[in-house]
């Protein structure tokens, strides 16, 4: 078995594998193929993978070569390969164009992002593993970009009031942006439409801000659900009234699938102090304000609004570390201890993120898509 890491696209700073990953495969007998350069951006260079067992190849001797290919995104894949295997993160519903691609090409696809958000997959769950790091990050880069102290400051030139930071959506990310904030000493208000979230939020000292008529999403397998109009317009009415007084604003809300709900809006914006900062995590999903660009910043109103669908690629080290023990554990239940891919179509990690193989479409999360006619209209770049 030859598992070969590919080097990402220009925009992309981490690697499926770095060099102690790699260590982990060889010792198991699996022979690891790494691209030129693929580690350079996430700082692994070529000599440390060759030292953890690795052998560099240039990218047409992998692409033909190894078994399994490793891949954070699809990208300059030709058409003419056929029947190879491929992990990655490849937002399959929102690239129906490129499932059937795969189905032409008889490549087997796993996406893990398609994992369950069950407790057996948390070892391999790239979307955690990820998340958490944008959740910091949104936090460390809104302190940076925002023109005042986040924690109250005393002093004898006078005192500063701490930062209102108001956090949009709490799940892995949200989460992690509430610690981060309070942290760094900043007063937070926290939105979701999960109610289970709420201890977990008032757990890290933040408020969570209750709306009325919340839509059932207990079995929605830790997903939130879309909610109600009347429920969209009075959670719109207390945004609008928390955002008025907040100085930055995380959003990461998202729904599996789908379009990002936007739940800010160029009037909301108007009301925010000049120099306020907010920092989009559901940029690559459409976004939650009405004027997010993903990988652009849009100045409104003396309002900073950056859109950063891929926050955890700016934390490249530990993003590929923590991705590389995430598709490490994923690859035990797909190669077996010969050193042969044996898949498990009864194992549901297996039946949802498969997407395609021997030409045909696996996962039944994209067939149940299919079947509703619930495959997004927004197409994101090519992952
Ligand atoms: P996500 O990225 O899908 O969404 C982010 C958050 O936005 C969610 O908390 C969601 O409820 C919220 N949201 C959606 N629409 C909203 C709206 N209109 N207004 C306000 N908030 C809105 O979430 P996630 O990080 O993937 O986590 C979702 C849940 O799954 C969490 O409970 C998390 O703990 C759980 N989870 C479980 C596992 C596991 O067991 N393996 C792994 C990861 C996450």
């Amino acid at each position: 078995m030859t598992i070969g890491i590919l080097k990402e696209p220009l925009f992309e700073s981490r690697v499926s594998l770095l060099a102690p990953e790699v260590a982990a495969l060889a010792k198991s007998g699996i022979l690891v193929w790494v691209e030129s350069g693929a580690g350079l951006r996430a700082f692994c260079t070529d000599k440390e993978y060759t030292d953890n067992g690795a052998v560099i190849k240039s990218r047409t001797e992998l692409i033909d070569g190894a078994d399994i290919l490793l891949s954070i995104h699809y990208n300059e894949i030709s058409l003419s390969i056929k029947n190879k295997a491929f992990i990655g993160v490849y937002a399959p519903l929102y690239n129906p164009v490129q499932v059937e691609n795969w189905i032409e090409q008889g490549h087997s696809v796993f996406s893990l992002d398609m994992l369950p958000r069950t407790t057996r997959a948390q070892s391999m769950d790239v979307l955690s593993s990820q998340a958490n790091i944008a959740g910091y990050k949104a936090a460390v880069l809104a302190a940076s970009l925002y023109p005042h102290y986040l924690p109250m400051m005393m002093t004898a030139a006078g005192s500063c009031a701490p930062a209102k930071i108001l956090v949009l959506g709490a799940g892995v990310a949200g989460l992690q942006a509430v610690a981060t904030s309070r942290r760094l000493g900043g007063v937070v208000e926290v939105f979701d439409t999960r109610a289970a979230a709420k201890e977990e939020v008032l757990s890290l000292g933040a408020k969570f801000v209750e709306v009325e008529g919340i839509a059932d999403a207990s079995k929605a397998g830790g997903y939130a659900v879309d909610q109600s109009e009347e429920f969209k317009e009075r959670q719109k009415l207390k945004i609008a009234e928390s955002i008025k007084k907040a100085d930055i604003v995380i959003t990461t809300a998202q729904i599996f699938g789908k379009k990002a709900p936007v739940l800010v809006t160029t009037d909301m914006i108007a009301t925010m102090r000049a120099g306020s900062v907010i920092i989009d995590l559901a940029a690559s999903t459409g976004g939650n304000t009405e004027v997010t660009k993903d990988n652009e910043t849009i100045i409104c109103n003396n309002v900073s609004i950056i859109g950063a669908g891929n926050l955890a690629a700016s934390v490249p080290s530990d993003a590929s570390k923590l991705y590389g023990k995430n598709v490490l554990n994923f690859l035990k239940l797909l190669v077996n201890k010969e050193g042969v891919m044996d898949l498990n179509f009864a194992d549901d990690i297996i039946s949802s993120t498969c997407i395609t193989n021997g030409g045909k479409v696996i996962s039944h999360i994209i067939t149940k898509n299919q079947n509703h006619g619930n495959i997004p209209e927004l197409h994101s770049e090519q992952h």
